[in-house]
């Protein structure tokens, strides 16, 4: 707290930094223009003690993860999304996977005696993945092990299939939701804005689709993520759109938990070319992120995709969740060039990785409610983890 009146207070300091500190120091909400102005004059060190100030007086230094695997049912896809290095078109079928409802079934069985919260289901989109397959699995599931919690699935599949079924939005959520559907995550958001959307993920479903199928899972009480992909053609003031956009709905329905900054990686997909942004950037966008969403409780960032070292600095600026232990499930990041290719932590290494940078490590479930708080935690085989960087206070 003592950092954002000493920043206030610095007569060096750019007017208009100064007024959005001042904004920020009263909780009042920053404009569009000022979104953009952050992501054009705003130092990484400015950036840092107002995110922070802003994390700490929402969370102080509680910082979560929880205890989850990943199913991802087919990375086949009918869209061809530009910088995707994770599906293979339809006509390439053979090369990728598709999964029953049984094997799906055998994933879940895999964790019954694990102390796992929530099964996370995302992948690509392929026909016969349906209403009634994804149904019939979710059903299983709960039929299964009724405590795990089913986070599945984003509008692009949703579109899609609700499409197909000749269901509208809220009949197609409505009916997955009595099948065993407990929340969304935050995919398939992109950039919303035309101009870019186009460009990089022109044939599925648009930002009104997108916004529209978690205001229908919102309006049946069920909470969603929500992302943005970031780092690739766009400009910063796409990013506010994008933001704005998200913010504007929260505002509506608040079923929004967390929001969620993608790095675009650049390995394998047909944007090989395009260059990725720095760590620096990263920090920023984070910062960035947590000062313009005022009305979203969390940021998270997804260590398996930023790495852990990065995912410890980023806890400095502005995010407060760092995700889950994944149990090397996904191949999302790996396949697109994330550092991390089988990426998996017990809940030992999550702890510790948030302990050494002096945070709370709390254990939550998907809707953010608390299992354990691991601060004072002992654990049996005590070994060193990763880096100890410095706290920036
Ligand atoms: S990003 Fe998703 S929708 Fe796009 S091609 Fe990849 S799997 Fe398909």
């Amino acid at each position: 707290m003592q950092n954002l009146d000493v920043l206030i207070n610095d007569s060096k300091l750019d007017p208009n930094l100064r007024a959005i500190a001042l904004k920020v120091q009263a909780n009042e909400r920053i404009s569009f223009d000022e979104g953009v102005y952050l992501y054009q004059h705003g130092p990484l060190a400015y950036l840092g003690v107002l995110a922070n100030y802003i994390r700490e007086m929402k969370h102080g230094d509680n910082t979560y993860f929880n205890r989850n695997f990943h199913i991802e049912p087919t990375n086949v896809c009918v869209y061809d999304c530009k910088f995707c290095a994770y599906s293979r078109l339809i006509k390439n079928r053979e090369d990728g996977w598709e999964m029953e409802v049984e094997d799906m079934l055998d994933i879940v069985k895999k964790y019954d005696n694990e102390a796992v919260t929530e099964v996370h289901i995302t992948g690509g989109v392929v026909p016969k993945q349906n209403l009634e397959f994804y149904a019939d699995f979710f059903r299983k599931t709960k039929a299964h092990r009724p405590d795990l919690h089913i986070k599945a699935l984003t509008p692009v599949e949703y579109y899609y299939i609700f499409k197909k079924a000749k269901l509208s939005h809220y009949e197609g959520m409505k009916f997955l939701k009595e099948a065993g559907l407990d929340s969304m995550p935050g995919g398939g958001a992109e950039i919303f804005h035309p101009e870019v959307r186009e460009k990089i993920a022109n044939d599925k479903c648009n930002a009104e689709q997108w916004l529209d199928i978690h205001e229908q899972a919102h309006l049946l009480g069920m909470r969603s993520n929500a992302t943005m992909l970031y780092g690739h053609i766009e400009e910063f003031w796409h990013r506010v759109d994008h933001m704005e956009r998200l913010r504007q709905l929260q505002d509506r329905t608040k079923g929004f938990q967390a929001f969620i900054p993608l790095k675009f990686r650049n390995k394998n997909s047909q944007m090989e070319h395009v260059p990725e942004v720095s760590v620096i950037e990263d920090l920023r966008n984070y910062a960035i992120a947590r000062i313009y969403m005022d009305n979203f409780d969390h940021i998270k960032a997804y260590w398996a995709m930023i790495s852990r070292e990065t995912a410890q600095l980023s806890l400095n600026f502005g995010v407060d969740d760092i995700d889950g232990t994944l149990d090397d499930t996904t191949k999302i990041y790996s396949m697109a060039g994330a550092e991390e290719q089988t990426p998996a932590m017990s809940t030992q290494e999550l702890v510790e990785l948030i302990r050494n940078v002096k945070r709370k490590p709390i254990e939550r479930d998907t809707l953010y409610n608390v299992i354990k708080d691991y601060t004072d935690e002992v654990f049996d085989d005590k070994k060193p983890q990763f880096y100890k960087l410095p706290v920036i206070n």
